[in-house]
């Protein structure tokens, strides 16, 4: 399982396949971050 995390508004998510748009702002892009890091916000 990864985490994409939405270039434009950083909203994550987590999936095998990265999202087709993000549900926060409708971006398309995402950035994969670490499956492994399950660091809660700062
Ligand atoms: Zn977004």
């Amino acid at each position: 399982m990864a985490v994409w995390k939405c270039t434009n508004c950083g909203a994550t998510k987590e999936g095998r396949c990265k999202p087709r748009k993000c549900q926060e702002c409708g971006n398309t892009k995402f950035e994969k971050l670490e499956s492994a890091a399950k660091k809660s916000k700062k």
